[in-house]
């Protein structure tokens, strides 16, 4: 027989976006659940983990999920420049123990977390939607008021309702996490240029002790190379900073996608809600996603248990949530997708130059750059006063004009 289950609301995968709108939700008082289809949350890692300490402050996360970088180290083939903060500015999260945390977070508040549970279907009915799932080899049909799509790049509800099609640009990634004989830890490397990635970047980034992630991304459909190809020839090969590594032990090999398409989609329709990689949120200059995920989760999560209180689920009473975040990072991102269309087209030659350029960045600058947290005053403000041309003809791109 089928177990039918019923919830005020239910968020659909276990990931920073998922877990974060499921405390948020729950600390609310409604019935939440949680459902995520590993039998474990993060038992497979899709993600290198890199964030940023004020978010790692903001989000109030344990000092023991995180290992803390002011190192930021940029090499192309022929040039390499190491910008450095006083204090750590940046952290590689351990991050098993962070999402688990999160989903810990979101368990104290009484949320329900169903793991072993693959959202197969979805469909609406009078009093919300109905999501058909396989929770360890049973059946369990959950009927919700409001569902909260945090699937990541799969968007099974909002794809099984009929309300997106699949991403047409995302990223691909490959990593390895290793021991190594010589780590830096407070040292992180991004290595660009056609023998790292035609379309993106490789990385190594430090979690602490002698272990650090080495991965290469590639933007699709611009490049047809394999991410996993390419990770294994650079670490046989010993490119750049990975030369200076010493022997290399694997311990675990990571692979994700990552969608790319802007903020294309719409992220509120009636009892729904899109979060996290769902909806697109990602900086696309290093297509990093955590803290926005977390960030907009937890809004996700309060505003459809507000709107549940005031007993209106329709797409009008939700598009406050959209509102909010589009305000918060609509401009950032845009700004973002017009240095990475400069960035994805650069050959080596060009790739040596550009590092010149960033070598004349403060390091707030060089931060709010590749955070993609510049405000449109400060982009102008660069543009038109930066000391350096090269500055300014960067941020004249920036800006959107010639
Ligand atoms: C290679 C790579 C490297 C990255 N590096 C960084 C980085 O350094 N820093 C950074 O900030 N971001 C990085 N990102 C992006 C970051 O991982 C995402 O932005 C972030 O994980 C988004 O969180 P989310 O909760 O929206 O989705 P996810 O983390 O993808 O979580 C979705 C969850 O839903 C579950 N799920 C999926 N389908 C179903 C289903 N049918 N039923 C039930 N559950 C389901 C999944 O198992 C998963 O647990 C990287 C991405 C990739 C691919």
């Amino acid at each position: 027989m089928v177990r039918e289950l019923s919830y005020d609301i239910v968020i659909v995968g276990a990931g920073p976006a998922g877990s974060s709108a499921a405390f948020a939700a729950a600390k609310l008082g409604h019935r939440v659940a949680l459902l995520e289809r590993e039998e474990a949350v993060a038992q497979t890692v899709r993600t290198s983990g890199v964030t940023w300490m004020d978010s790692i402050r903001e989000f109030e996360i344990p000092e023991s999920c995180y290992n803390p970088v002011k190192n930021y180290g940029f090499c192309s083939p022929n040039n390499e420049v190491v910008i450095s903060s006083d204090t750590p500015m940046a952290a590689v999260l351990d991050v098993r123990k962070t999402y688990r945390w999160l989903a810990e977070k979101a368990q104290k508040q009484e949320a329900e977390l169903y793991t072993n549970t693959t959202v197969t279907e979805a469909s609406r009915d009078s009093n919300g939607i109905t999501l058909n799932t396989t929770s360890n080899k049973e059946e369990i049909i959950f009927h919700a008021k409001i569902v909260i799509d945090a699937s990541g790049f799969q968007t099974i509800v909002a794809k099984a309702l009929g309300l997106v099609t699949q991403w047409k640009r995302f990223g691909a990634g490959a990593e390895y996490e290793v021991e190594v004989e010589n780590a830096d830890s407070d040292t992180w490397w991004l290595m660009v240029g056609q023998d790292y990635s035609p379309a993106g970047y490789a990385w190594i980034f430090p979690l602490g002790g002698n272990i650090v992630r080495i991965g290469v991304g590639v933007g699709k459909p611009e490049s047809p190379v394999d991410p996993t190809i390419r990770l294994e020839e650079i670490i046989e090969k010993k490119l750049g900073p990975i030369s200076k590594l010493g022997k290399i032990r694997q311990i675990e090999f990571h692979y994700g996608l990552i969608p790319n398409d802007g903020l294309s989609r719409k992220t509120v329709y009636d009892n729904l809600i899109l979060v996290g990689d769902t909806a697109g949120m990602a900086n696309p200059l290093v297509l990093e996603g955590i803290r926005y995920a977390i960030r907009f989760g937890r809004i996700a999560g309060e505003t459809a248990a507000n709107a549940l209180l005031r007993g209106n689920l329709s797409e009008k009473a939700l598009m406050s949530y959209e509102e909010n975040w589009k305000k918060a990072i609509q401009s950032k991102i845009n700004s973002a997708s017009k240095v990475q269309s400069r960035w994805i087209g650069l050959s080596d030659e060009q790739w040596d130059k550009e590092l010149d350029v960033i070598k004349e960045l403060s390091i707030d600058e060089f931060l709010d750059f590749i955070k993609a947290d510049f405000s449109i005053g400060s982009i102008v403000k660069l543009a038109l006063n930066h000391p350096k041309l090269a500055v300014r003809q960067l941020f004249t791109i920036v800006r959107g004009s010639k």
